[in-house]
C-alpha cells in the first residue's frame, strides 16, 4: 500500500497551527514558539502490542510535529560556553565524591576551594551535589587553570560555579518551549500497561486516565478501543523534556465516544465533557489505586479473624503495605487515630450528609491530624494491617447522616455543574477541541512501519 505521509504531515501542520492560535487566545500569559514556516517534521510512531510472538496488535503514532523555530543547540556551545574556547572535561559525579576531590584533580587550590564553598551555601550548596549527576570543569587553554565548575542537578537548570578570582556562583534555569501535539492509538490488546511500556510516556498515559477516568474503565481496556489526545509538549535545547498540560481527549470504550476538555478561567480548572459538567464526580470510585475489592459490604459476612457472622460495615480493598490511601472526597479530618479494632484510621467529614473512613493504615500521611483539609484525591494515609486484619489492605467505610452504608449502591451527588455565565466560553473552546480531536487520524499498521523504519535508519545515521 503507498503511503502517505506527505498528506498527514500537511494535516497535522495545518491542525497544528491551527490548535496554537486558539490556544494562544486563551492563554496569552504562555509563550509558545508559533512557527510560521517551520520544517514539520513527522517524528515517531510507537509501538504497544503483546509481549508474546503474536504479531503487533495496536499502534501508538504520536504525531508529533517539531516546529521550525524551536531552538537548536549550536554543536559547540554547552552551558552557555563556546566549549571550543577552553580545555573542558565532563563527567558524572561518582558515589562518595565531593566537589573538593573533584577540584583538587583539577588543581584547584585547597583555599580556594574553600572560598567557593563558604560562597556557595546560599546559593547552590555543594553539599547538594549528588552522585550520578552531569558535570563539566572548563579549563583556561592558556593557563591550563580551571575557570568553571558547572553542575547539572536537572534538565531544567544548571549551576556555574565561577573559580575564578571573585568565585561566583549563579543557577540558570534553562528555557523551556512548549508546542502542542497529538497522540492517537488503537487497542488491539487488553494490555493497557503495554502502552507505556511501547514509548508513550507514563505521564501522558496516567493524564489521560486521569482526565477520563469517571467515564472509562481503564481496568477493562477492549479490544479496538480507540483514543486521540492533544497535549503540550515541553521541550529543552530542542529535545522532548516532558508533558505538559493535557487538553483535550477522546476515549471510544465499547463503540461509546468519551470527550474531557481542559478548561480553566478564574472559577474553574478540570476536564469538562461535551455538556459542560465536570468530568470529576464529588467522590473517588475508591480510595486505593491498582487494588481489587476483597471483601465487599455485607450484611452476613463470616468475620475471618473473629470466626463468627458480624455484618461487614465496609469495603475491603487488598492492596500491598505501603501502598497510598486517597481521600475520595475533599473534606476536612475529624479523627486520626488508633483503636484495637480499626488499627490506624482516618475519618473524614466531607458535607453535612456524608463522611468516610479508612481502616488498617500502616500509618498516616504527613500532616494527617483532625482539623486538618484535605482534597479530592490527597494521600491521607498507607496501606497496612494494623487493628484486626488478616492481611495489608484498607477497609472503606462510608457513612450517610451518621449511618454506615454501601457506597458502592449509594446514588452520590453529581458534581457542582458550571455555572451559566463561562458555558459560552467553554462551548467555543470545545467546539474548537473537539473538531481538532475529530480530524486526528488514526495511522494504518503500514505507516506505522514506515515510521519505524524511517527512525531505525535515523539512528543508524545520527546514534
Ligand atoms: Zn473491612
Amino acid at each position: 500500500m503507498k503511503l502517505n505521509l506527505e498528506r498527514l504531515k500537511r494535516q497535522l501542520y495545518t491542525y497544528k497551527a491551527k490548535i496554537q492560535t486558539q490556544y494562544n487566545k486563551l492563554n496569552k500569559q504562555k509563550v509558545f514558539t508559533i512557527a510560521g514556516v517551520g520544517a514539520a517534521l513527522f517524528s515517531g510512531a510507537l509501538y504497544f502490542g503483546l509481549s508474546d510472538s503474536s504479531k503487533i496488535t495496536a499502534s501508538l503514532p504520536e504525531t508529533s510535529i517539531e516546529m521550525g523555530a524551536l531552538p537548536i543547540p549550536e554543536v559547540d556551545k554547552k552551558y552557555g560556553f563556546v566549549t571550543d574556547n577552553y580545555l573542558t572535561t565532563e563527567d558524572q559525579i561518582k558515589n562518595g565524591e565531593f566537589l573538593s576531590d573533584i577540584l583538587t584533580r583539577h588543581d584547584v587550590a585547597y583555599t580556594n576551594i574553600d572560598k567557593l564553598v563558604k560562597k556557595a551555601t546560599d546559593v547552590f550548596d555543594v553539599r547538594k551535589l549528588r552522585a550520578g549527576k552531569k558535570y563539566m570543569v572548563l579549563k583556561n587553554k592558556d593557563t591550563q587553570k580551571a575557570e568553571y565548575f558547572v553542575y547539572e542537578p536537572s534538565v531544567y537548570q544548571y549551576v556555574v560555579y565561577d573559580l575564578r578570582d571573585d568565585m561566583n556562583v549563579s543557577i540558570i534555569d534553562r528555557e523551556i518551549t512548549t508546542d502542542i501535539q497529538t497522540s492517537s492509538g488503537v487497542i488491539n490488546s487488553s494490555l493497557w500497561n503495554a502502552m507505556t511500556d511501547n514509548g508513550m510516556s507514563y505521564d501522558l498515559a496516567s493524564r489521560m486516565e486521569e482526565a477520563l477516568a469517571w467515564s472509562v474503565d481503564f481496568y477493562h481496556i477492549q479490544k479496538d478501543d480507540k483514543f486521540k489526545l492533544i497535549y503540550e509538549q515541553n521541550y529543552i535545547e530542542g529535545k522532548k523534556v516532558g508533558v505538559g498540560k493535557l487538553l483535550g481527549a477522546y476515549f471510544n470504550h465499547y463503540g461509546n465516544d468519551y470527550y474531557a476538555f481542559y478548561f480553566k478561567n478564574n472559577n474553574h480548572e478540570g476536564y469538562y465533557d461535551l455538556e459542560a459538567r465536570p468530568t470529576k464526580k464529588a467522590f473517588l470510585k475508591a480510595p486505593v489505586k491498582y487494588a481489587r475489592i476483597s471483601s465487599s459490604f455485607n450484611l452476613r459476612r463470616f468475620h475471618p479473624v473473629l470466626k463468627r457472622i458480624k455484618p461487614h460495615l465496609g469495603t475491603d480493598y487488598a492492596a500491598p503495605r505501603g501502598t497510598p490511601i486517597l481521600a475520595v472526597a475533599d473534606g476536612v479530618v475529624t479523627k486520626a487515630s488508633r483503636t484495637r479494632g480499626n488499627g490506624n484510621f482516618v475519618k473524614l467529614r466531607h458535607d453535612k450528609v456524608y463522611e468516610t473512613q479508612y481502616l488498617h493504615m500502616n500509618r498516616f500521611a504527613k500532616g494527617i491530624k483532625p482539623g486538618v483539609r484535605v482534597n479530592q484525591g490527597q494521600v491521607i494515609g498507607y496501606v497496612g494491617s494494623t487493628g484486626l486484619a488478616t492481611g495489608p489492605h484498607v477497609c472503606y467505610r462510608f457513612w450517610k447522616n451518621g449511618r454506615q452504608v454501601d457506597p458502592r449502591r449509594e446514588k452520590l451527588p453529581p458534581p457542582e455543574p458550571m455555572p451559566e455565565k463561562d458555558i459560552e466560553k467553554f462551548n467555543e473552546l470545545r467546539n474548537n477541541l473537539k473538531k481538532e480531536l475529530d480530524e486526528i487520524p488514526y495511522l494504518t499498521v503500514e505507516e506505522i512501519e514506515a515510521i519505524k523504519a524511517q527512525k531505525k535508519e535515523e539512528a543508524k545515521v545520527n546514534p
